[in-house]
C-alpha cells in the first residue's frame, strides 16, 4: 500500500511510515494512492460474511502485500472484538450503534487496530515510541483503551480543561502506566494545534520518536469503513437505497464512509451532521469553506472549527464542490433542537439516543419511501449522562465498565496552551 501526502502528490510512503508518522513533514494528510473497488460478487455476499471476514478482506484490499494475511488477520482480529447492531427504530430508521467496545464510542474501532498495527509493526524495535494525542472527548478515552500496557509504546493525552463530561474525563486520566493526561486551559483546537506544532518541532523529535493517535492517522480510518458495510449487509434485505448520516467533528468518520463507497459500497448518499460549529454544512450549501474557533455544545465530541479530515475529503473529489455535493448533503443542530430530538426519539420509539447520535436520527427526517437511513449513534448515552437525564427526565442505567471509573482518581498534568509550556514539560521529563 501507498500513500501520497494532500499537499504533494509526487511524495509517497509505504503503510507502516505513514502510521508511525501520521502527519506528513508538509503538514498535509496520508491518503491512499489507490482505494481498490471490491468486488461486485463480495458486495452481493456480504449476508454470508461476519464481521470480521468482512473487516479482513477490507484491509486485505487495501493494505495488500505490506502485511502478511495471517499476520493481517490476526491484527483484524485483536482489534475488531465487539458487534457494530442496526437496531432498526422503524421500518425505514436505522441506529448503527457503534459503542460496544471498551470506552463506549466508535472510536474504539479506530484505537484498538492503530494500536494493533502500531504493536506490529513496532515489536523488534528498541525505540520507545511517544504517542501524542489530542481529545475533544471520546479518542482519549479510546486511545487510552487501546494502548494500556502496550509495550515500548508511551500515550500523552492533551484535553481542554472543563470541556469533556466527567466519564470521559475518568476515561483517560484514571489508566496510569503508559497513559498520561494533560489538562490544557483552552478549547480542543488548542490541543491540536500544540500536537501540531510538536510533530513540526525539530528538537522535540531528536530526543522523541513521535507518532499520532489522532483522525489524522490513516490506522484509524481504515477500520472506519468496515462498519459501513457491515451495517449494509444488515439492511440488504430491505432492497432500499441506503443513506448514512454521519455526526461528524474532524470528518474521520465520514470520510471513512466516503471510502467505502469508493470501494463499491452502494451507498446513495451520506450526511454530514454537526452541531452549531457548522463549517463543513455551511461550506457544503455556499462553496465557501471558512475555518471558526469551535463553540462549546452539549454534542462535545463535535466541537470542532478546523476539522482535520476535511482536506481529504477535498482530495478524494479533487476539490469539485459538485461532486462532494452529489454525495453528501450538510444538516445541523443547534443544543436546544438537538434535545428536541432525543426526547422525539425517546417518545416516538422509546429509543435513547446520545446528543451527538440525536442529530444523525433527525436529519433522516425527510426519506422518500425507497430509502432507508442510517445514523450512526457514535457514542452510548450514559458517556454523556447528564445531558440526556436531563433532557429525557429519566434515570440511565451506566454501563459496568464506566460505573467502575466513578471511584478512581483522576491524574493528569494542568498547563497553559502555549507550546513552550508543552515544549518544556516534553523536555523536562
Ligand atoms: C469523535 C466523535 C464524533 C466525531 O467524529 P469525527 O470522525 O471526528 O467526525 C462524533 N460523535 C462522537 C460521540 C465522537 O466521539
Amino acid at each position: 500500500m501507498q500513500l501520497y501526502s494532500t499537499n504533494n502528490k509526487n511524495l509517497k510512503v509505504n503503510l507502516r511510515d505513514s502510521v508511525m508518522q501520521s502527519l506528513v513533514p508538509d503538514k498535509g494528510l496520508y491518503m491512499p494512492e489507490v482505494i481498490p473497488l471490491l468486488s461486485r460478487d463480495f458486495i452481493a455476499d456480504l449476508q454470508s460474511h461476519s464481521f470480521n471476514e468482512i473487516a479482513f478482506k477490507i484491509s486485505q484490499a487495501l493494505i495488500g502485500s505490506d502485511i502478511p494475511a495471517n499476520d493481517l488477520r490476526d491484527i483484524v482480529n485483536k482489534a475488531i472484538t465487539f458487534p457494530a447492531p442496526v437496531i432498526m427504530l422503524n421500518e425505514q430508521i436505522g441506529s448503527l450503534e457503534l459503542w460496544h467496545g471498551p470506552s463506549l464510542a466508535f472510536k474504539d474501532f479506530g484505537a484498538r487496530f492503530m494500536a494493533s498495527l502500531m504493536a506490529y509493526f513496532t515489536k523488534n524495535e528498541n525505540r520507545r515510541i511517544t504517542i501524542l494525542v489530542a481529545t475533544s472527548g471520546d479518542t482519549g478515552g479510546a486511545v487510552a483503551a487501546g494502548f494500556y500496557k502496550v509495550p515500548g509504546i508511551e500515550v500523552i493525552i492533551l484535553y481542554p480543561s472543563g470541556k469533556v463530561s466527567d466519564l470521559q474525563e475518568k476515561q483517560l486520566t484514571t489508566l496510569g502506566e503508559n497513559i498520561r493526561a494533560i489538562e490544557v486551559d483552552g478549547t480542543f483546537d488548542d490541543c491540536q494545534a500544540l500536537v501540531k506544532e510538536a510533530f513540526a518541532d525539530k528538537e522535540l523529535n531528536i530526543v522523541y520518536h513521535l507518532s499520532s493517535a489522532n483522525s489524522i492517522n490513516i490506522a484509524r480510518l481504515i477500520p472506519q469503513s468496515f462498519y459501513y458495510f457491515e451495517a449494509y449487509k444488515q439492511v440488504m434485505k430491505y432492497g432500499k437505497d441506503v443513506i448514512f448520516s454521519v455526526p461528524s467533528g474532524n470528518f474521520g468518520n465520514l470520510t471513512a464512509g466516503l471510502f467505502a463507497k469508493r470501494m463499491g459500497l452502494p451507498v446513495k448518499r451520506f450526511i454530514a451532521a454537526t452541531n452549531i460549529n457548522k463549517i463543513v454544512p455551511d461550506y457544503l450549501s455556499s462553496g465557501v469553506y471558512e475555518p471558526k474557533p469551535s463553540l462549546s455544545t452539549i454534542s462535545n465530541a463535535m466541537d470542532v472549527g478546523s476539522p482535520s479530515n476535511f482536506v481529504r475529503i477535498l482530495d478524494l473529489y479533487n476539490g469539485d464542490l459538485d461532486a462532494i455535493t452529489r454525495d453528501v448533503s450538510g444538516f445541523w443542530l443547534d443544543d436546544k433542537a438537538t434535545k428536541d430530538a432525543m426526547r422525539e426519539a425517546f417518545l416516538n420509539y422509546n429509543y435513547i439516543c446520545d446528543p451527538h447520535g440525536a442529530i444523525g436520527y433527525k436529519s433522516l427526517k425527510d426519506l422518500t419511501k425507497d430509502e432507508i437511513g442510517i445514523f450512526l449513534e457514535t457514542a452510548h448515552p450514559a458517556k454523556f449522562l447528564d445531558t440526556v437525564e436531563s433532557a429525557l427526565n429519566i434515570k440511565i442505567e451506566i454501563p459496568e465498565g464506566l460505573a467502575s471509573l466513578t471511584g478512581k482518581t483522576k491524574k493528569a498534568v494542568k498547563m497553559d496552551s502555549a507550546f513552550d509550556s508543552f515544549k518544556s514539560y516534553l523536555l523536562d521529563r
